[in-house]
């Protein structure tokens, strides 16, 4: 049968951007790919790049008042969020346009549509048109989970922040995960009063236990109040801000309420049930390890797999996607070691198992430190930063590394070279410190904390 292009991309985000430019750029694939919104996805219009720019905005107020205390005379005017919106759109635009640029000169044919699958080699745009390809890959990521309550009451997603036309002055985000942590800093950090309320006992479920506490504690020092073990079970909008009852007997008014409480893939209306795509608990297209779906022309990578969902994640899953089908180069993505940062204030870089992972697979050692880095303790900041390095107590590998200090993610990336190695705890030693620094502990740690 003659098709009209050997791969037909739904989606144009991380995952499906990379496997639609390397399946025609390197292996010389005709591809086309559509995309209902931005070209770029939720990583570049609504997630990680905007949110990325947010934290370093949000960064400047206390590096002001530090450089006070490093003897600078400064004034600071307050935050201008119209002003920062404009430049973030700006940014966006430009991220947007190489975005476009690089499936372009890959010889990519882009459709700006919305696309749904027909059978298991065609798909129908916006326009009605039916396109077929002998293989068609699903990229459409996901997006946030919001209670129909809370949707109602006119709570507002992570995809509304960027959106804002002024910073809300009081502000409540409901969750513990990456997202709502996130924008508690953020937002904290460009001045709003921020609360959060978390149902669970400690936010970032998940991650390793005391850097969970350690982050915990730092958020409110820097004057976030975290509610712990608290939930919504009203809401009211009302021309004075949103008036909110939680379980924990309170009624309190913002002028925002953020729900930060989960992502759902985007399966909805692809028509792929129907085809015999098998989809998860969540809604997520369950795929091998090779991402091909129970249908075997139909693959799918990225959240809307919801394996791990982050973008060098996707990326990964679609350039391995490209090189086994069109690359004559059958590889699987690793999932295994896959390094994360959560860029609270400070930041967390974690890698590997936590230490209750750990506890279940073995004996292990536990090395940490805390403790006031040079530059906050000149700058009389309370902020404390945690290394810790969970060690197997019979091979002497580092299992996993958990890192809550400015710069964590950048950190994170280099220990997780070593660990991905298969570095020993002896490994570590034998590197030279490099002083004077925070991550000089890494390699400074010398008796275990604790064993188990
Ligand atoms: P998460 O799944 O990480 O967190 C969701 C949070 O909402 C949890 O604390 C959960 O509580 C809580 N929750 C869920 N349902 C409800 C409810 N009905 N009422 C109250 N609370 C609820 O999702 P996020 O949205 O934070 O992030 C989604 C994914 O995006 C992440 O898993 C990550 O993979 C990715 N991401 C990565 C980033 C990075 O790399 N820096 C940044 C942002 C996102 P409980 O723990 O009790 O289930």
């Amino acid at each position: 049968m003659q098709f009209d292009y050997d791969l037909f991309v739904i989606g144009g985000g991380s995952g499906g951007v990379r496997a639609a430019r390397i399946a025609a750029g390197e292996h010389g694939a005709r591809v086309g790919l559509a995309e209902e919104y931005r070209m770029g996805g939720t990583c570049v219009i609504r997630g990680c790049v905007p949110k990325k720019l947010m934290v370093f905005a949000s960064s400047f107020a206390g590096a002001l008042e530090d450089a006070r205390r490093y003897g600078w005379e400064v004034a600071s005017g307050g935050f201008d969020w119209p002003a920062f919106r404009t430049r973030l759109d700006a940014e966006l635009d430009r991220l947007e346009a190489a975005y476009r640029a690089g499936l372009d000169a890959a010889g990519v044919t882009v459709h700006d549509s919305r696309a749904v699958l027909v059978d298991a080699h065609r798909v129908r745009l916006d326009s009605g048109e039916t396109v077929s390809a002998k293989h068609i890959l699903v990229a459409t990521g996901g997006s946030p989970d919001l209670p129909e309550a809370a949707l109602a009451a006119g709570a507002l997603s992570s995809n509304d922040i960027f959106k804002l036309d002024a910073l809300p002055k009081r502000v409540l985000i409901v969750g513990g995960g990456f997202i709502a942590c996130e924008f508690a800093c953020v937002l904290n950090g460009m001045g709003a009063e921020v609360t959060q309320y978390y149902r669970g006992e400690q936010i970032l479920r998940g991650f390793d236990g005391e850097a969970r506490g350690h982050i915990a504690e730092q958020m409110r020092e820097a004057g976030i109040s975290l509610h712990l073990g608290t939930d919504v079970i009203g809401l009211r909008r009302g021309a004075g801000g949103t008036d909110v009852a939680s379980t924990d007997g309170h009624e309190r008014r913002f002028d925002a309420v953020i729900y930060a409480t989960g992502r759902r893939p985007n399966t909805a209306g692809l028509g792929l049930e129907p085809l015999g795509v098998k989809l998860g608990r969540k809604g997520e297209i369950v795929v091998d390890e090779w991402s091909q779906s129970a249908v075997p022309s139909i693959y799918a990578v990225g959240d809307v797999t919801n394996r791990i969902n982050l973008t060098p994640v996707a990326i990964r899953e679609g350039h391995a996607f490209a090189d086994t089908v069109f690359g004559a180069r059958p590889r699987k993505a690793d999932h295994d070691l896959v390094p994360s940062a959560v860029f609270t204030q400070p930041e967390f870089g974690t890698v590997g198992l936590t230490e209750e992972a750990a506890r279940e697979a073995g004996p292990i050692e536990i090395y940490a430190t805390a403790f006031r880095p040079m530059q906050s303790a000149f700058a009389r900041r309370p902020d404390r930063a945690m290394m810790k390095l969970v060690v197997c107590s019979e091979t002497r590998r580092v299992l996993g590394c958990h890192i809550v200090a400015p710069g964590a993610g950048e950190l994170i990336q280099l220990a997780a070279i070593a660990i991905k190695m298969g570095a020993t705890k002896e490994d570590f030693d034998r590197t030279v410190a490099v002083h004077p620094t925070m991550s000089e502990e890494l390699v400074t740690l010398r008796k275990p904390l604790r064993t188990a």
